[in-house]
């Protein structure tokens, strides 16, 4: 995929909801099938989760080795928005939001957001959802003057109730947002019951640096993760195990959820597959790997220092294989991570935390604890994470969908402590 085709994939997906919506089409369009009660082997086929999260297969005609998983999310730090969006204060009207995820409060401010999400209307004696997407810059959350404030410079904190608040309009344009809602969910006003409303970063994703190295958008953690993966799998040539694409919501807020990566979903799936083809899903699972999806934070050029002093990447390294605690990977995982990257000749680079920092986690341990099957945490290189605009290498957008896809179109023979990449 190139850089181009990322950038547009992540400014054409505000939210989770966008992206299952996206990855649904993609996969439409690519012949594959929604799940019913039976599976067939021969066939490719995706499964919903509750608007926001989605799984993808291809069955082999022959029963699988195993499977390959590749699990990325959806989900990035933003503002979500309540129902009763507007929020009067004097002379101006702003919104109703609270913080998602655990973002850099500071680089969202002074930013033209937009806001998108999806509605519930009533359809008959019940509701259903419509995306929404303003696709407009419609609110700005102000910094206060440095006149105002001379502690601006010096590490002043933001406290969420009064500096994070977004600015809407004027106290006279008070009910244009059901108004604009409405008109963007193609109902009347009153149709409108509930809200999954979120305000988002509209700047445009680019590429920069002396030679184009670099690129810039927001929701690289995970967009990135997501679209490399889809490209992988859509287009990894068959192999002996089921390829399985999983997209999970709200990493950001520890996955704990039915549409997180937390929920009985890919361990019941992974089941329902493995009794397609009456095989005991232990022996599947054995023989398995599992890559755990999201970014890694590359070696600051400015704060080097924050960095360990050996497992530190830079942009455009390669894929990273993430190691701590925290993390799924394992001795037996990082091996057939990179044997399989090895083999096709992509680099990667390792990552742990500082010895004295916890650092991030991620989904990776969730997959393996309820999903028993070798996992390891891999990402792209980043900078920045949780910013509103992360950067990112272009090289590794192509170094990563290679060692997803090499993985995908790689068996692992693993047998207790020994294994073999067929
Ligand atoms: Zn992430």
């Amino acid at each position: 995929m190139t850089i181009e085709e990322l950038l547009g994939e992540i400014a054409a997906t505000p939210t989770a909801y966008h992206a299952a919506a996206r990855i649904r089409a993609r996969l439409e369009e690519a012949g594959y099938e929604e799940a019913g009660e039976t599976l067939l082997p021969g066939k490719n086929y995706f499964v919903p989760l509750y608007g926001s999260a989605l799984a993808a297969f291809r069955l082999p005609e022959k029963t699988p080795d195993g499977f390959v998983i590749a699990a990325a999310h959806a989900d990035s730090p933003c503002f979500r928005i309540r129902d009763a969006a507007e929020l009067p204060g004097g002379p101006y009207l702003s919104l109703s939001a609270e913080r998602y995820g655990g973002m850099i409060h500071e680089s969202w401010l002074d930013l033209p957001l937009s806001v998108a999400g999806r509605v519930f209307c009533r359809a008959g004696h019940g509701v259903e959802a419509r995306l929404v997407d303003f696709r407009r810059d419609t609110a700005l959350i102000p910094r206060v003057a440095i006149h105002l404030n001379h502690e601006a410079n010096n590490g002043a904190k933001a406290d969420p109730a009064r500096d994070l608040i977004p600015l809407y309009g004027l106290s006279s344009s008070a009910g244009s947002f059901g108004e604009e809602l409405a008109r963007e969910a193609g109902v009347a006003r009153e149709e409108i019951v509930s809200t999954d409303l979120f305000l988002y970063n509209r700047r445009a994703g680019t590429v920069w640096g002396a030679r184009g190295e670099f690129f810039s958008a927001p929701r690289l953690d995970d967009l990135a993760c997501v679209y490399t993966c889809l490209e992988a799998f859509l287009t990894a040539k068959p192999a002996a195990c089921v390829p399985v694409l999983a997209v999970f919501d709200n990493e950001e807020i520890g996955s704990l959820t039915k549409q997180g990566a937390m929920s009985a979903f890919l361990p019941g799936l992974l089941s329902r597959i493995a009794a397609a083809y009456g095989a005991p899903l232990s022996r599947l699972l054995a023989s398995s790997l599992a890559l755990s999806c999201d970014n890694g934070h590359a070696r600051h050029p400015n704060r080097p220092e924050l960095a360990d002093r050996s497992e530190a990447p830079v942009l455009g390294g390669g894929p990273v294989v993430k190691h701590s605690p925290r993390y799924a990977t394992d001795g037996l995982s990082a091996a057939l991570f990179t044997g399989v990257c090895r083999r096709r000749g992509i680099p990667c680079q390792n990552y742990s935390n500082r010895p004295d920092q916890p650092g991030g986690s991620t989904i990776g341990n969730m997959l393996s604890a309820f999903t028993p099957v070798s996992a390891a945490d891999i990402g792209i290189a980043q900078l920045a994470m949780h910013s509103a605009y992360e950067t990112a290498a272009v090289a590794d957008v192509c170094s990563f969908t290679d060692a997803v896809r090499a993985c995908y179109e790689t068996s692992f023979a693993i047998s207790g402590s020994s294994a073999e990449i067929l």
